[in-house]
């Protein structure tokens, strides 16, 4: 589903370069939650963000849907961009915005005929839970809320892959078992692929089925939790 080859990554900045990504492999199947877990600056949020192109690779593929990100025309892209979720630490809403124009941002921005747009916002709203804030602005809310929020926007555009950022890093330990569980549930409900990156260990304890462990720009170890975490 998703696959790092050989992935490098530099960055070049006035005083120096760093290499953020050593070479990474990396495969994530169908149906995976995978984690990847590591200190700051392990290069976390650099893998995370080649899926979603933010940044590219300095060298090496990565791979989504058997498709090289780098090799697409700008009309696949779109296409395959929309496949792709993500949900951020800080949540990232419009704060100018309702809840229910931070959920219909993206089918908005993708041409979505307004009546489907309703449809889909309030079913995604309901599906998280929050049918009732609709017209409320995240500022009026928890941030255990305004990640659900995060959620159904992600989940807009239908995507396979769903990726989390440092996803419950600002909740306190309640409300992030309550998204972990929510997540646990997209995962099984929707068969949707999640990749997140966290560093903490009980977050990848409590839901995710695969591992890799992170350490300065490398993999230093990865397989199922179970077997990982078995090791003496
Ligand atoms: P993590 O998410 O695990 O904290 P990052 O991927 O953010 O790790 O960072 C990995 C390394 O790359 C760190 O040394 C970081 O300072 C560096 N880095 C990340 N982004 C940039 C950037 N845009 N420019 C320069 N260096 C960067
Ligand atoms: P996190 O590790 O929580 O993802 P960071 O504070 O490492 O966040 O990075 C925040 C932003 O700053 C990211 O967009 C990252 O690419 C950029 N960044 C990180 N390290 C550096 C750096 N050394 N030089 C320039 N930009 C950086």
């Amino acid at each position: 589903m998703i696959e790092f080859q050989n992935v490098k990554k530099l960055y070049e900045t006035k005083k120096q370069i760093v290499e953020a990504l050593k070479g990474i492999n990396l495969t994530v199947e169908k149906g995976d939650i995978f984690g990847v877990v590591g200190y700051s600056g392990a290069g976390k949020s650099t893998l995370i963000r080649l899926v979603n192109l933010l940044e590219r690779p300095s060298e090496g593929q990565v791979l989504v849907g058997g498709k090289a990100l780098t090799s697409l025309k700008p009309k696949e892209l779109r296409a395959e961009k929309k496949k792709i979720g993500m949900i951020f630490q800080h949540f990232n809403l419009l704060n100018s915005k309702t809840v229910f124009d931070n959920v219909a941002m993206p089918l908005v921005l993708s041409g979505t005929p307004s009546k489907e747009v309703k449809q889909r916002v309030e079913e995604l709203l309901e599906f998280v839970g929050l049918s009732n804030k609709s017209k409320n602005y995240p500022e009026q809310l928890s941030g255990g809320q305004k990640q659900r929020i995060g959620i159904a926007r992600a989940l807009a555009t239908n995507p396979s892959v769903l990726l989390c950022d440092e996803a419950t890093s600002a909740l306190d330990p309640q409300t992030t078992s309550a998204v972990l569980q929510l997540l646990k549930k997209i995962n099984n409900e929707y068969n949707i692929t999640i990749l997140l990156i966290t560093h903490e260990m009980s977050v990848i304890k409590e839901i995710c089925n695969k591992v890799a462990v992170m350490e300065g720009g490398r993999v230093v170890e990865q397989g199922s939790v179970l077997d990982v975490f078995s090791k003496p």
